[in-house]
């Protein structure tokens, strides 16, 4: 007889020493961008490569209130999942910043951790990855003995050693899509930047910008020797360590000539904040195929009291979209997503409004890294929100969802 499936939510939690706790009762409440009761379907087991979090000076709510004694536990979802439902918590004064992470609901349920997500695409280049002691940096010193004066090389190479950063670390296993970071200098001042932060804001950004201006030759040295080894690769311009991509368009430009004189194959590609639709042109003319164009919101108030932008404005971004489709270039959206914002009635029916007119290929439903608090104290919590699911169905009706920039 199969065995009873439980309908009980429980509370996990996590002691000041950081042991973790598995009650039964009370149930745990939720933040869908306001505080609420999680039901068991919007909860899956969690998956291998999830991460636990406690959230210290935060007691975690509910169904009889705050849990004294308790600091809240959070997850961080691995690559290829996204995030549904936010921890709910009371912050206690003093409380310090939380660092940049997707902080994701966690409960348990027959005595087993589940997280309010869902898995939105499958990739094996984005599994988590383990390296025998030393592979790694055999294969790092290897190929840079092979171009010691690289600049890009050499940053990368910091990339993949410092920040385990996937697409650095391609770049030396000679897969997938490799890194091509080429500017230091940004147009945003996002409030969650991963190599730049403001100073007096608590938090260190978990990456260093990069110092230079990366060369065209170094930029299509590296881009030239991945396709000579990956037939189908993806050589991506816009990287985490660095600022806005499209700032350097003449260097990207040339680099693109330069590949695309020694290699007709795989995708040469760019993320970007899209925020200068005549400088995409320029790399769209010189052979840009792809484009990853990140943004939080499809409201300019939203899209502004996150992103800081400084000279354009959202409706520069969605110009951008538009140009790039009308060229028939292959555009994904990065759309940092967050509970709360993302599926606000607000934000969905300006999502659906964009979407239905502009027809890019895939919409990546990022897990937008912040400290909650953070983030609704800049953006304001919502009036009405209809749940993620809701969001990320509205965006499969009209195209294809992802985490992944995918080839085809
Ligand atoms: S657009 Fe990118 S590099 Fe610029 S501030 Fe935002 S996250 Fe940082």
């Amino acid at each position: 007889m199969a065995p009873a499936v439980s309908t009980a939510i429980g509370l996990a939690s996590c002691g000041f020493d950081g042991s973790i706790y598995f009650d039964t009762s009370p149930a745990p409440l939720g933040d869908g961008g306001l505080v609420r009761e999680v039901s068991l379907d919007e909860l899956i087991p969690a998956p291998a490569g999830t991460a636990q979090f406690a959230l210290p000076g935060r007691r975690p709510l509910t169904t009889i209130g705050p849990i004294a004694g308790r600091n809240a536990l959070a997850v961080a979802l691995p690559a290829g999942y996204t995030r549904l439902l936010l921890p709910a918590y009371a912050g206690e004064r003093g409380a310090p910043a939380l660092p940049l992470f997707g902080y994701t609901f966690a409960c348990t349920v027959d005595d087993r951790l589940h997280v309010a997500a869902m898995k939105t695409d499958e990739s094996e280049d984005w599994e988590p990855r383990f390296f025998a002691p030393g592979r790694l940096e055999a294969l790092l010193d290897r190929r840079l003995k092979q171009d010691p004066h690289n600049r890009v090389l050499a940053q990368v190479a910091l990339c993949a050693r410092e920040y385990g950063c996937f697409t650095a670390q391609n770049v030396f296993l000679e897969r997938g899509e490799a890194a091509l970071p080429v500017s230091p200098k940004c147009n945003a001042r996002c409030i969650g930047c991963i190599s730049e932060l403001d100073p007096g804001g608590g938090i260190a950004s978990p990456q260093a910008r990069i110092a230079e201006e990366a060369t065209a030759e170094d930029l299509a040295r590296v881009a030239t020797h991945h396709l000579e080894r990956v037939q189908d690769g993806i050589v991506s311009f816009g990287q985490g360590c660095e600022g806005e991509p499209l700032l350097r368009s003449i260097a990207i430009a040339r680099a693109i000539e330069l590949i695309r004189n020694a290699r007709s194959n795989g995708t040469i590609n760019a993320n970007t904040n899209g925020s200068q639709p005549a400088a995409l042109e320029r790399c769209i003319d010189a052979g840009l195929q792809a484009v990853r164009i990140s943004l939080n919101s499809f409201r300019p108030r939203t899209y502004a009291a996150y992103y800081r932008p400084a000279g354009y404005a959202l409706d520069d971004v969605l110009e951008s979209v538009r140009l790039a489709v009308d060229r028939g270039v292959r555009v994904s959206l990065n759309l940092l997503t967050h509970p709360g914002v993302t599926d606000d009635a607000d934000e969905i029916a300006a999502m659906e409004t964009f979407l239905r007119e502009v027809r890019v290929a895939m919409v990546q439903t990022r897990t937008l890294n912040i400290d909650p608090e953070l983030y609704f104290a800049a953006v304001g919590r919502p009036h009405h929100p209809l749940g993620m699911r809701r969001a990320i169905s509205a965006i499969s009706s009209v195209t294809r969802v992802g985490n992944f920039t995918h080839t085809h």
